[in-house]
């Protein structure tokens, strides 16, 4: 099959561009190069074409691991090359449906097959940070080792929410927890180089969000974009936070037994704080932090637009969720950036109850959890009157989570029009693709 080809490695400035041929997987790419722009760092330049040429590689590996298509480099690190012929079995015994006997990483292999130094708990780290309250459990535990924090532009905000992105950069800037450490915004066409709805809709059905972005993609792309950025600063580990499926070990795109895995000449990444749920990192890192005295502003939310003052919406299931396991760790949301309020905590009562909110039997055991946690006694923020009346109601509610597959009729629809709108855009030609999307952007004010 005709090979996926990264041409070199570019450099101008900040900016790292690899050009790709996509060969067989011409149906599935939305642009011809992989882009990645990284603030506050230098020396890109004096790094070899082999690691520059990693960013490029993460974002589509798991494409050709699912379609069964070679890629062809130049040259490449040679433990992270090792590290990619791992992955495809991994993704493989994920997903069944993936066809990775036909993939192969063609291409000079440079360096050692194995990191250089062995690393240990102690060593100066690179964190992933997004300012949700995973990353935010990592930061704190090891405050005393991370040196630099990398937030992705491209990954859960798109390039053209400017906006979004504004907000999101002022609370991680602003922060007393990301002070004294190298903060590095990466603005990268993660979500936009390869069509990800597409390879949705032909995969789906083992996804457990349903998107190939989450249950795929996303944690070896997002690692593979730190890896220049670890090599220029002289760091070995590279740490992305745990995600929470109630201690089960579910397909999903980062996970210990994929995460692990990645390495590179100087250094590997780590899957960080996997034995900890979303609520014990709440309950044991996040609220000891914050009692003694700790200042943070959570960014959590995914609802497009966020609310009109802030990162969090306050309404949605992730904000209602976690505004609930604050309250239960003794700390009010709002000193942590979720809005609260009788008609917010109304709201959730209503979608609770009515089945609004999709999800699978994890997920209603993960609500079931929390109605066990609330105490007999309501103090602290708990006992102001209109929280302890939702309290008490949440404690006994009969909790409605709707199947995933059972969206409202409107919803269906929706998709239904969007999946028509991509498979009738994906047969027109790459170059008139790219000046529509030129033209959305600049529309949007992208310029
Ligand atoms: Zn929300």
């Amino acid at each position: 099959m005709q090979p996926i080809v990264l041409g070199r490695p570019t450099i101008n400035g900040a900016k790292l561009t690899v050009p790709v041929d996509p060969g067989a997987a011409r149906q599935w790419f939305r642009d011809d190069a992989f882009r990645v722009e990284y603030s506050n760092l230098d020396g890109l330049a004096d790094l070899d074409p082999a690691v520059l040429v990693v960013p490029a590689l993460g974002n589509i590996l798991t494409l050709a691991y699912a379609l069964g298509i070679p890629i062809e480099v130049d040259r490449v690190d040679a433990a992270y090359a090792a590290a990619a012929d791992r992955l495809a079995e991994t993704f493989g015994a994920m997903y069944p449906r993936f066809d990775v006997k036909g993939f192969e990483l063609r291409g000079e292999r440079v360096g050692p097959v194995a990191p250089v130094t062995v690393t240990v708990k102690t060593d100066p780290a690179l964190l992933l940070f997004s300012g949700g309250a995973d990353s935010s459990s990592s930061l704190i535990e090891h405050r005393r080792e991370v040196r630099a924090l990398v937030t992705v532009w491209g990954a859960d905000v798109r390039l053209t929410d400017q906006t979004l992105w504004d907000q999101l950069c002022s609370v991680v800037r602003d922060s007393e927890l990301t002070a004294d450490r190298r903060l590095i915004v990466a603005r990268a066409n993660l979500q936009d180089l390869i069509d990800g709805p597409a390879l949705t809709r032909k995969f789906e059905s083992g996804f457990i969000d349903g998107t190939w972005w989450g249950s795929v993609q996303h944690g070896l792309a997002l690692t593979s974009v730190t890896v220049p950025a670890a090599t220029a600063l002289g760091l070995s580990r590279v740490l992305i936070a745990g995600s929470d499926f109630g201690g089960l070990d579910l397909p999903w795109g980062s996970s210990p037994r994929t995460d692990n895995q990645i390495r590179w000449s100087g250094g590997q990444v780590e899957h960080d704080q996997a034995d900890l749920s979303r609520a014990d990192k709440i309950t044991k890192v996040i609220a000891p932090y914050v009692r003694g005295g700790g200042r943070l502003n959570l960014a959590i939310c995914y609802q497009p637009g966020r609310g009109p003052d802030g990162l969090n919406c306050g309404r949605c299931e992730k904000c209602q969720q976690t505004i609930t396991q604050l309250l239960l760790a003794g700390i009010a949301p709002d000193a942590v950036g979720l809005p609260i309020s009788p008609q917010s905590l109304a709201a959730g009562r209503r979608a609770l109850t009515r089945g609004f909110w999709h999800g699978d039997d994890g997920h209603r055991a993960a609500w079931r959890r929390l109605q066990l946690d609330v105490p007999a006694t309501l103090t602290g923020p708990c006992a102001v009157p209109y929280i302890r009346a939702h309290l008490e109601w949440f404690r006994t509610a009969k909790i409605v989570i709707g199947t995933s597959d059972a969206a409202p009729r409107w919803h269906r629809v929706v998709l239904g029009v969007q999946r028509l709108g991509a498979r009738t855009l994906s047969w027109l030609p790459l170059q008139f693709r790219k000046w529509c999307s030129r033209r959305v952007a600049r529309l949007l004010g992208e310029g």
